[in-house]
């Protein structure tokens, strides 16, 4: 059964997941390549999924039987609460059964379609959906923590080509997301701010890329890879639930913009988008404010990233915040591999 292990000497957890190897190809957080024909998520393929545990509609496919839909993953990192347990020993502090929670949220009934290539609204209904889980998954006794990614390309760590985003409802907080969360608590005990309302209302900052009325977007100072930008919602809000839907629009049509900036500039790049919404522990606390961290993926993680847990980034934030700004979608930078 799938289980956590911490690691010996960090404060790492690691999800060992065995029954994934029994998917059809390959191993990790993703599916098996499918060509339209047999593709699992496609409409004309019913009874290849587990039932849905939610369906969306979208303006964009009004005949359409359903338009976003989520659904169990079939070859889940996690097991549903209640599941018969046999092992681990829960006492141990090292290692603990991984009960929670794994969707698959896919994005359109089109095989054949990305982000770039749907509308603002239809992004507004996907982040909507997106929303509506993590509205159901937070509450549950069971989940401390939800990671809602995506991984857009091979080399973000998909195979199935069908536009589609996953959730991961987990039992603990991991490291990392516990790390942000203490570091909004500490700014806020030092400043009586937040540290992502801070980093916005600074209009004059190098790192501004794009503003709306309900978000904006920016290049983080340290940023860990060549075009990495966040979008943040005006509204300081924790978690993803209780965003407006004026919010969710001007998320959406943000990040749609970003990625078409970052295609005039990189050419195709395959990508990962990250939405880190507050822990539920932390819910009723003033300090958390959600957001989504957009990363291209231009390099590998190698070695120097496995021993260190640093980045090497070539491109300055300042100078991709300017390259984002003054991208009209039609340039591409030549000193940059697409790559
Ligand atoms: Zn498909
Ligand atoms: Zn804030
Ligand atoms: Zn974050």
């Amino acid at each position: 059964m799938p289980r956590l292990r911490k690691r010996l000497l960090t404060e790492e957890w690691v999800l060992i997941a065995p029954e994934r190897t029994g998917r059809p190809r390959r191993l990790g957080l993703v599916d098996a390549p499918a060509a339209e024909g047999d593709c699992p998520f496609c409409l004309s393929n019913p009874g290849h999924t587990p039932d849905p545990v939610a369906e969306f509609s979208s303006p964009d496919f009004p005949d359409s039987p359903w338009a976003i839909r989520a659904l169990p993953n079939k070859f889940p990192a996690l097991l549903p609460p209640g599941a018969s347990l046999t092992s681990p020993d829960r006492s141990s502090p090292f290692e603990q059964p991984a009960l929670g929670y794994h969707e698959v949220l896919v994005e359109s009934p089109d095989h054949h379609v990305t982000w770039t290539e749907l509308s603002e609204d239809h992004l507004t209904s996907v982040l909507r959906a997106w929303q509506c889980r993590v509205s159901d998954l937070q509450v549950r006794d069971e989940v401390a923590s939800i990671q809602l990614f995506k991984n857009q390309g091979p080399r973000a760590g998909a195979s199935l080509p069908h536009v589609h985003s996953q959730i991961a409802a987990l039992p603990l907080i991991p490291a990392r997301h516990l790390d942000e969360v203490r570091h909004f608590r500490a700014y806020r005990e030092e400043t009586g701010r937040c540290a992502l309302c801070d980093l916005i209302a600074d209009t004059e900052s190098p790192r501004q890329v794009l503003a709306a009325d309900h978000a904006a977007a920016l290049t983080p100072f340290a940023s860990r890879a060549p075009f990495e930008t966040w979008i943040v919602p005006t509204s300081h809000d924790g978690s993803l639930a209780d965003a407006s839907l004026s919010t969710l629009r001007d998320t959406a049509a943000l990040a749609l913009e970003i990625l078409r900036r970052w295609h005039a500039l990189l050419g195709p790049v395959d990508y990962n988008l990250l939405l880190h919404t507050v822990p539920f522990a932390f819910i009723d606390e003033p300090y958390y404010h959600w957001h989504l961290e957009m990363l291209p993926r231009t390099g590998q993680i190698a070695g120097f990233e496995l021993g260190s847990g640093m980045t090497i980034n070539p491109v300055a934030s300042e100078t991709a915040a300017e390259l984002l700004r003054e991208s009209n979608h039609q340039r591409k930078a030549s000193w940059i591999s697409p790559s």
